[in-house]
């Protein structure tokens, strides 16, 4: 199997996290997403693990909280003591609601409204990762008007291409994200985030990408950054505290992508930025890394029901789903790979070739094409899509006013909604 929490039981029925899918699929409805809060859980553990047994306490790992944000998935990060990433006020509020420290929290964004601003600064977001020149004297003037210093990290751009999907890779010299090194614009943004009276530069971030599979490519980027962090203190006098190398180690969506040994890559790049700042005569900096998918992703998966199955003999075959783009739009957007598997006949062998389509009034409302179901499936069938947790809820929509589905959370012997449908009212609720 793709994870250790998916199984079949002993009815032939998928199991998730040890619950039976279809059971799960009779109490909750469907569509419906499920989390594995245990493995969320696994998941956190072994960068808190791995970070203090390389770093010490002079390092953080912040959930990367885009990946898949609701009030209980900031509380489960609260109790496990990580920080996180937020982007926008909306994730700011719901931590808020969750009750997290904000002061473990850090604001993302290339584009961060004044009242975004305002906001993040009222609710003690602990650091602002500023992402340029505009942000930077907006930030200063706002913060002087609420007569608060604001503690920074500058977003750079290493121009590392991690070989990642287009949409998805950030830290080339030409992203939108971040100032670049290359280009010599870096050196003087730091000199003026340091003439700020109400901003407190602490250091450094970076992103190259996600879904990294690469085994150098944080070690590449500490190269380029704690190389650049050496020529900043020796042109300005100015020694970064903080080192923030983003997100992005890659997980398993089918079973040919490699499995990723997390911990060991943790203490191979700890080694490396340690090699690379004494090289540099650099005091160690503080470590942060952002991972998002890696936390969430292999923790969820999707159910849905089949309404339609249609065989166009001599072409391709459909089953159509009662989800889709709207609740899972990520092969859509740039192609992203899933397992699928029958809930309900999850012994028999899968040799129907189909594609898995959802009921969106939109060709493009694909969620993976060319993927092989046993040949009896049928309407009322359960059908799986695995590793779901990351970048579905968080990116669903209401496209065509279907309500979204809802989040259940799995743990040993109970299932909770974190997440409750939504229904046809909150659908028009905001008609005036
Ligand atoms: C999206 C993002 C992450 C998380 O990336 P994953 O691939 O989900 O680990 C981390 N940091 C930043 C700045 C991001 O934009």
């Amino acid at each position: 199997m793709l994870s250790e929490n998916i199984t079949i039981n002993s009815a032939g029925h998928l199991c998730f996290a040890g619950h039976d899918v279809c059971e799960l699929a009779q109490r909750f409805g469907t569509p419906l997403y499920l989390m594995d809060e245990g493995r969320i859980r696994e998941n956190c553990r072994v960068y808190l693990n791995a970070f203090r047994k390389n770093f010490g306490e002079n390092a953080m790992p912040a959930y990367a909280s885009k990946a898949a944000s609701f009030r209980r998935i900031y509380e489960i990060m609260r109790e496990e003591g990580m920080g996180i990433d937020v982007v926008s006020s909306g994730e700011i509020f719901t931590a808020v609601k969750a009750g997290f420290p904000m002061e473990k929290s850090m604001f993302h964004s290339n584009n961060k409204t004044d009242a975004d601003i305002r906001y993040a600064i009222s609710c003690g977001v602990g650091c602002f990762v500023v992402d340029g020149e505009d942000e930077l004297l907006r930030l200063e003037q706002i913060a002087a008007e609420q007569g608060h210093t604001q503690r920074i990290l500058l977003r750079l751009t290493p121009g590392i291409d991690p070989h990642t999907y287009e949409a998805i890779n950030t830290g080339r010299v030409d992203s939108k994200f971040g100032t670049a090194i290359e280009t010599g614009q870096a050196m003087p943004l730091i000199r003026l985030a340091l003439e700020q009276k109400h901003i407190e530069l602490a250091g450094f971030h970076c992103h190259v990408g996600s879904q990294v599979f690469e085994e150098d490519v944080f070690q590449r980027t500490a190269n380029i950054m704690v190389g650049f962090m050496a020529e900043v203190r020796d042109e300005l006098g100015f020694t970064a505290k903080i080192l923030n190398l983003g997100g992005g180690y890659g997980v398993r969506y089918v079973e040919s992508d490699p499995a990723a040994d997390i911990g060991a890559r943790i203490g191979e790049v700890a080694e490396h930025i340690r090699a690379v700042a004494q090289k540099h005569d650099f005091p160690m900096p503080f470590i942060v890394m952002e991972p998002g998918r890696s936390i969430v992703a292999d923790a969820g998966m999707t159910v849905y029901q089949v309404g339609a199955v249609k065989r166009i003999p001599g072409y391709k075959n459909y089953v159509s789903i009662d989800g889709g783009m709207g609740d899972n739009p990520r092969y859509a957007l740039y192609g992203a790979k899933y397992t699928v598997l029958s809930g309900n006949r999850a012994l028999e062998e899968a040799d129907f070739p189909c594609d898995l389509v959802g009921r969106c009034c939109e060709s493009g409302d694909i969620i993976q094409p060319e993927i092989l179901l046993p040949s009896a499936t049928c309407r009322d069938d359960i059908v799986c899509v695995c590793t779901t947790g990351a970048y579905n809820y968080s990116m669903a929509s209401n496209y065509n006013r279907v309500p979204r589905p809802p989040i259940v959370m799995l743990r040993d012997h109970d299932a909770y909604v974190a997440v409750r449908r939504e229904t046809l009212e909150d659908i028009a609720a905001l008609d005036v």
